[in-house]
């Protein structure tokens, strides 16, 4: 049967067919040596001279997250703050890039601190506006434009098809962390995006054991090639037991991520309107500001990632968190278990989160046990 033939549930449950060749184990061995040995001919029998970055171990899950993404090429990384600094790593002293207003914390944090010093031109829009985004492009310099959909935590959904005509009418490359949607739900080199990034730690490994990022190129162009450098010569890895693990957890990611959106959706329609709560952020629900978007561009689901605003302040939002028993008050998210967060209390004050704003992240637990711990820690707060 012809690979291409094969629903991308399949090529991810067997992780791309692969096989040990001396003993056809069907989970390819861990690699933990760091050196590689030549031959006779003083030429190396793989590619593989030096773990800092060509770790046979990397190969598999490298080779599963590109074939799920439909893109060239994919770099592992030791984080998804790792995979998310790296393109900005591969930019040049004042070369302008646009990135969202409101995103995951880590990155804008780092690119105040430490990208605007190394010499980044840095623009904060809504990213997710059209207007907003083509207003600030500047031709010529813009070189990278960074959205993130859905977006953290309000779960704003980019367009993607106009904001890579937007960033390529100015001369710049769409990058596009897709850790919310993961491939089940949007593959966004197919909407025009250059560069896709991946927390893997999250959906990709999905059982909260991993730190892990990933970076997919649609094409080997310059940027490529210099965050391909970067990776090589800085080392920002994982180790050999971190990729075994996070090949594991992408054989089960269409499963789970089917499960975490139906689960969403159920979650974001009974508590829509509910008495204690002022809004429910999901894509999925009609009323979202990015519904007709998401419906066109997320396939078979909204995703796994909703976000209640509560009636009262952070101290009633913190309550509620702290009074859920399945859901555990912990941050991060993707994982097979239910997780709520009070997102103020880990941005800081740059943030523009709203005070009294839940972050949820459904997990593959059943849909009416986790209704009824929300309804429960609801009334109790
Ligand atoms: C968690 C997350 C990151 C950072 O990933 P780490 O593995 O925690 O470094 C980046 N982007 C998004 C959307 C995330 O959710």
């Amino acid at each position: 049967m012809n690979k291409r033939e094969l629903h991308p549930a399949t090529r991810a449950a067997q992780g791309l067919g692969w096989q040990c060749p001396v003993t056809g184990a069907v989970v390819p061995p861990i690699h933990v040596s760091t050196t590689f040995a030549r031959g006779d001919d003083y030429e190396l029998p793989a590619e593989h001279d030096y773990a800092r970055d060509k770790n046979p171990s990397f190969n598999q899950p490298e080779a599963v997250i590109a074939d799920l993404e439909g893109g060239v090429d994919a770099l592992l990384f030791s984080s998804g703050m790792a995979a998310c600094v790296a393109p900005f790593q591969a930019l040049r002293h004042g070369d302008h890039v646009v990135v969202p207003d409101i995103m995951y914390y880590g990155l804008p944090k780092w690119l105040r601190g430490f990208g605007v010093d190394r010499g980044l031109s840095v623009d904060f829009v809504p990213t997710a506006d059209m207007n907003a985004l083509a207003a600030a492009v500047r031709p010529g310099k813009t070189k990278l434009v960074w959205t993130e959909s859905p977006c953290n935590p309000v779960w704003r959904v980019t367009d993607l098809a106009r904001a890579a005509n937007i960033a390529h009418d100015a001369g710049a490359q769409l990058a596009v962390d897709s850790t919310a949607a993961t491939p089940v739900l949007t593959r966004p080199f197919e909407h025009g995006a250059d560069l896709v990034i991946h927390a893997a730690t999250k959906y990709l490994n999905g059982h909260s054991d991993v730190m892990a990022g990933a970076v997919v190129a649609k094409q080997k162009d310059g940027i490529w090639e210099r965050i391909v450098d970067h990776r090589a010569l800085t080392g920002p890895i994982l180790g050999s037991f971190e990729a075994f693990l996070l090949t594991r957890g992408m054989r089960t990611l269409y499963l789970r991520v089917q499960a975490a959106s139906q689960s969403a959706l159920a979650i974001a329609e009974h508590f829509e309107g509910h008495s204690a709560l002022t809004h429910v952020l999901y894509p999925g629900l009609p009323g979202h500001p990015d519904y007709d978007v998401a419906k066109r561009q997320m396939v078979g689901g909204f995703g796994g990632m909703l976000s209640f605003r509560v009636k009262g302040d952070a101290e009633t939002a913190r309550r509620v968190a702290a009074a859920c028993t399945l859901f555990k008050p912990a941050t991060s998210l993707g994982g097979v278990e239910s997780l709520i967060e009070h997102r103020g209390t880990v941005e800081g004050s740059e943030s523009l989160t709203p005070k009294d704003l839940l972050r949820l992240s459904v997990g593959i637990e059943d849909a009416d046990d986790l209704i009824a711990d929300l309804e429960e820690a609801l009334a109790a707060a």
